[in-house]
Formats: C-alpha cells, structure tokens, sequence
C-alpha cells in the first residue's frame, strides 16, 4: 500500500504520527480510499513547479544524474508528481519469470538468471514501478536478503529481493529522506548511481540491476539535511507553496476537477501527456548522442570555480543533467541555455556555508551564473 500525497502528518524518526489533527486525518483516509485504483493526476496538469517537473523529466531521461532532492513545503505535490510522471511513461516489457523486472532487450544490463537463458527471452508489459521507501525499513528490506544458511547447505543462491529490485526502470520515493538513517541513504545513493545492486554476505555475493529515480522529499525546517548527504543527490529542487493568487486558483480549479472525476481530467489532459510521453523517449533516443563541447565543459567548471564547489561533483552534474535537457529539447549539443536552466538545480546544494538557506544559495548561483555565461 503507498501513501496517498500528502496525507502523513510529521513523523519522528521512530516512525510514530504526530501533528496530525482528527480532521485531517478523516481528510487523510478518504483520500488514501479514494486514491486506491483511480488514474493519476496528469504531471501535465501540475502548475508551476517548474523547476521540479524539469528535474524529474531530466532524471527520467538519464537516472544516472544520481536522485532528485525536492526541499520545500508540506502539501506541495512532490509525491504526486513523481507518481504522475510514472504514470505517464509507457510501461515497459520485462522478462516473463525475472524478479527484477530485466529489459528483455537487455538494455541496462541482465540478471544472472536471465542470462543464463536462451535468447529470446519471454516477456510481459508491466507499469513504470513507484517504490515508497518507509522511514523504518531495515537494510535487508531495501536491498534484498540473501539466506546464507540455505545457500550454504543447499548450495545454492537463495536470495529474497528487496525494495530497490521492485523500484528497477522505475522510480524510488523516499518522504522526508533527512529522517532516514545516513548509512540506507549512501547505500541508495551508490546503487542509484551505479544502476547495481550488489548483496555481499559472508563471501557470497549476488548482483542485480537496478537502475531507479531517487527521489527524496525533505523538509529544511523539520530536520537537518546533512551537508555529506546533500551532496550525493544529483540534483535539488525547491517547491514552495504559491504565493501568486491566479496560480493559487489555478491549482484548486484542477485539483477539484480531478478529484470529482478523474476519468474526464485524464481524458482532458490526454493529448498533453502522450506529447510528453514521445518528447521523453525521443530524448533517451537521443542522449547517447549528444555531443558534449569543450566550451559546455568549461562553461560548468568555471561556474563551479566561481561558486567554489567542493570537489568535481557540481560540474559532473551539471553536464549531465544540461545533457538531458539539450535531448529533451531535441538538440544536438549542450548549450548555455541548457546549463542555464540546470544550474541551480545541480549546484545550489553544494555551496559551501549555509547551502540550505535556499533563497541565499539560488540567489547566489543566479548571479554566478549571469556572470559566467556573459562572459
Ligand atoms: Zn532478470
């Protein structure tokens, strides 16, 4: 079962309610009834919020960018984005029997149980997974547990997959990320990163695909977001509750339109969601190709040099995620509008001093960035 948006109230880290008064938590189980089985609300829908749509986009292009941070108010949409934009992707064909969901084409890399079978695999269509990482998961749940006892005796891998095998070619939500443990966190970080997830126990040792969007939600004001583990996130977002009275209006007129018939604001907005649809597959067609200058490159480092990033990483990220924009945009190269665009996202995070006191640290790469790309 996941959690409808915006129904979990704050949580200790031990994982106990609080704050949650009667009211909202009678608004909270109608919504998670009503939730269950009825068609996403439209990522093509959601107003404003451009900064964060963009990121998911560039992240489901390339899920190597390494995991989007969204910082920002409770009730903002963060979870329902991500889910609209899983719902929005074509499903997927995966190998009929495969526990981990493997690309029949192969693409992203096989099991080693599907490769050790006779080509051509059977397959079948599944969705695009939504995963909810739950604040008390133990490591074995998310990673998967290996049963050394019977594969000692047996001789064979007994291995139960977890969470990240269930989140492979689709998307990994984890609400209020600061609360989770810094060990699962490096742990997601290092899987999402490589696309693999490797199970060592007592010199066995089992590997499976995983290739996934992190997506963490975090909220500044209710809980420390440490510097080491912001700086693992590929990229972060700032989502804020609007304080632009049409846009208010905006979002309530089609978020009630919604909820009285989903159905009829899907169909409205079906047209929208399969232009998405081929723009983000014609740009992962697209990826592999485009070409990354020498003047991109240097445009990135000295933006970081001007900003004094620590380490490589800003650079490394901003490339990448301007890469994705550029096949988004169904350009060839990277350009300084698409470095432009992801500035912010890729490198506010990685100030030095204070990189969460949000307005500070968009403000100051703005001004670097204004800089840089007049020069
Ligand atoms: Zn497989």
């Amino acid at each position: 079962m996941t959690e409808a948006p915006g129904v979990t109230g704050g949580r200790t880290p031990g994982g106990k309610e609080i704050g949650l008064n009667g009211a909202r938590r009678g608004a909270a189980a109608r919504e998670i009834a009503a939730t269950a089985g009825r068609a996403a609300y439209p990522f093509t829908a959601i107003v404003g919020q451009d900064e964060m749509r963009l990121a998911l986009l560039a992240a489901a292009v390339d899920p190597g960018i390494g995991g989007v941070l969204v910082l920002g108010d409770r009730g903002t949409g963060k979870s329902t984005a991500v889910r609209a934009l899983a719902a929005l992707l074509p499903p997927m064909r995966a190998v009929e029997g495969c526990r981990y969901n493997c690309d029949p084409s192969g693409a992203g890399g096989l099991c080693d149980d599907c490769r050790a079978r006779a080509a051509p695999l059977p397959s079948r269509t599944v969705q695009v997974p939504v995963v909810d990482l739950p604040l008390g998961a133990t490591e074995d749940r998310v990673v998967g547990a290996l049963d050394i006892e019977r594969a000692l005796t047996r001789g064979e891998k007994a291995f139960e997959p977890g969470l990240l095998a269930r989140a492979h070619r689709g998307f990994l939500y984890i609400d209020e990320v600061n609360l989770l443990e810094d060990h699962l966190v490096d742990l997601l970080l290092d899987v999402a990163a490589s696309g693999e997830n490797v199970v060592e126990r007592e010199g066995l040792s089992l590997r499976h695909p995983a290739r996934f969007v992190l997506v963490g939600s975090g909220n500044p004001e209710e809980g420390e977001l440490r510097p080491q583990l912001l700086d693992r996130f590929g990229l972060a977002v700032e989502v804020r509750t609007p304080n632009d009275l049409p846009q208010r209006v905006e979002v309530v007129r089609r978020r009630d339109a919604y909820e009285r018939n989903p159905a009829a604001f899907g169909s409205a907005w079906a047209r929208e969601e399969a232009r998405l649809r081929r723009q983000i597959l014609a740009a992962r067609e697209l990826l592999p190709d485009i070409e990354v200058g020498d003047a991109a490159i240097e445009r990135a480092a000295r933006l970081c040099m001007a900003l004094g990033t620590d380490g490589l990483r800003g650079e490394m990220t901003l490339v990448r995620a301007a890469r994705a924009v550029a096949a988004l945009d169904g350009d060839s190269e990277i350009g300084d509008d698409h470095l432009r665009r992801m500035a912010a996202p890729a490198l506010r995070h990685r100030l030095r001093r204070n990189p969460l006191d949000e307005a500070v640290a968009t403000t100051r790469v703005e001004r670097a960035a204004a800089e840089v790309f007049a020069a």
